[in-house]
């Protein structure tokens, strides 16, 4: 008898869409047992490749079958330190799932929603987490800049090899996009300061509120330890270049966002100011879009409309938010292209002018431009809009990190072992990527970890 993935549960989505709570619950232990036991153990192990940090996933899968949920649990810590975050928020249908055997009959193991079953298990089952010490303590010191996937990785990495850390935040709070960017409703903040308490126990100090560049500066980094890791991210929005950027309620989904989870202004008590629409049209289809739309719909929009230039196969958003935002009544206006944002009387947004595109056939790099079709136009009514397509690193590092190495784009160049052309100086995470995913983040400040490692040792 051919036995489906267990799907996970979720909150109903129209009770969803009022409220805040995260929306899908985690496996119970004999729905994760049952969903564990349909894996082959595969000899080639394909499911580990396709994992940026290869966590050896048959193993840990093997564990569950065994109800051994805390091994399970070690297992994954092996490779990756933030199991809660990645379980709930990785694309895994790109990545390890997409080359589970089970695939073929679109039946791929639910690796994602097991990995958070065991870390979501063990911290509601254990006070104590188990924590690797280091065997030699090195006089060594190492500054990591930013509190982000990469940075946190880094640093843990680097702690564990014996090294003294600390981290330097610009905010008031650690954990960078987890917790200024993804909302409550897809990854609890209470889960990401779990996870980074956990992590502070293995000796890593912290710093907040430190610009570097501005209230340190990055030559006085440099001379007082003796290697640093950047995981600045890629913060700075961007806007389209149309008329009307500028108009009363046109939000970046950075800010938005930002005033939402940060500054919590989704609190009837908080004093964080934040509009509150009815028609909402968001731009862009990654999860950032889907985030702010979904956001938009619990602060109480009657429509929110998602403009988007190509077609549902190009979004880049993973495929359980799609759904979810579906559910929940979010609505996409595929192929088609903002040309004009519209005022009223009082300078603030009503209307946007849109125009219809067809994609053209695919490049020599596989991608489908949107050509815009002549006279299309069309027009879609708003008191809110927010721009959500994408966003490079912060201009301060390309002027304030002195001889550092970036692209035209303002990147950090590395090479394939995270070094930048500055002696002690690596980069890894958005910074150097652009805006990625958490676990490529996390997977570049493992790398640089090892290179710094190597470094010191050497020197
Ligand atoms: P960040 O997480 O951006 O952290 C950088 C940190 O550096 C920040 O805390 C910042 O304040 C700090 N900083 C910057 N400049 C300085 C300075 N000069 N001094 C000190 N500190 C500084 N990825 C997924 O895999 N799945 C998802 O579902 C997903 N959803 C997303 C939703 C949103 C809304 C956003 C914005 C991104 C999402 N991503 C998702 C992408 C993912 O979050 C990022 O790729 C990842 O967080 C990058 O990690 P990072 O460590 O490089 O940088
Ligand atoms: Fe199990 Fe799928 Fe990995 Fe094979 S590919 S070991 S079935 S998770």
């Amino acid at each position: 008898m051919k036995i489906n993935r267990y799907r996970e549960k979720s909150l109903s989505a129209d009770f969803r869409k009022t409220v805040f709570d995260e929306v899908a619950f985690t496996y119970d232990e004999d729905i994760a047992v049952k969903e564990a036991s349909r894996c082959l153990n595969c000899k080639s192990r394909p499911c580990v490749s396709g994992c940026p940090v290869n966590v050896d996933i048959p193993k840990f899968i093997h564990l569950i079958c065994e109800h051994n949920f805390f091994d399970a649990l070690n297992v994954i810590k092996e490779t990756n330190q933030l199991p809660a975050v990645c379980g709930r928020v990785c694309p895994q249908e790109q990545q390890c799932e997409k080359y589970c055997v089970h695939r073929k009959a679109g039946n791929s193991i639910a690796i994602g929603s097991l990995e958070r079953f065991v870390a979501d298990f063990s911290r509601t089952n254990v006070t104590e987490n188990q924590i690797i010490h280091p065997a030699i303590k090195r006089k060594e010191a190492i500054a990591v800049i930013g509190s982000g996937p990469a940075s946190l990785t880094c640093a843990v990495d680097c702690a564990i090899a014996g090294f003294n850390v600390i981290v330097f935040e610009a905010l008031h709070e650690l954990g960078g996009v987890l917790v200024f960017g993804i909302p409550e409703f897809r990854l609890p903040k209470n889960i990401v300061h779990f996870e980074i308490e956990r992590l502070e126990k293995y000796g890593v100090e912290f710093k907040l509120n430190a610009v570097i560049g501005k209230t340190i500066t990055f030559e006085q980094l440099r001379a007082n330890f003796d290697a640093v890791f950047i995981g600045t991210g890629a913060g700075l929005p961007r806007f389209m270049d149309i008329p009307g950027e500028s108009l009363n309620g046109v939000y970046s989904a950075n800010e938005y966002l930002t005033r939402v989870n940060l500054m919590k202004a989704y609190l009837p008590e908080s004093d964080t100011p934040i509009q509150k629409a009815n028609n909402v049209v968001v731009f862009g289809a990654g999860n950032v879009a889907l985030d702010a739309s979904r956001t938009a719909l619990r602060l109480g929009a009657k429509n929110v409309t998602v403009v988007y230039r190509r077609s549902r196969n190009e979004m880049p958003a993973r495929a359980e938010e799609v759904r979810h935002a579906e559910e929940e009544g979010v609505i996409f206006k595929f192929l088609s292209m903002p040309v004009e944002l519209l005022s009223d009387d009082y300078g603030s947004i009503n209307s946007v002018r849109c125009i219809s595109c067809v994609l053209s056939d695919p490049g020599t790099d596989g991608r489908r431009i949107s050509v815009p079709l002549a006279n299309s136009d069309f027009e879609i009514k708003c008191d809110m809009a927010i721009i959500a397509i994408g966003t490079d690193p912060n201009p301060i590092v390309k002027k304030h990190f002195t001889g550092l190495a970036t692209n035209a784009r303002g990147m950090i160049i590395t090479d394939e072992n995270a070094a930048t052309n500055l002696s002690g100086v690596y980069a890894g995470g958005d910074a150097v990527t652009g805006v990625a995913t958490v676990i490529l983040a996390m997977g570049a400040g493992k790398t640089a970890a090892l290179s710094i490692s190597k470094y010191l040792k050497a020197k």
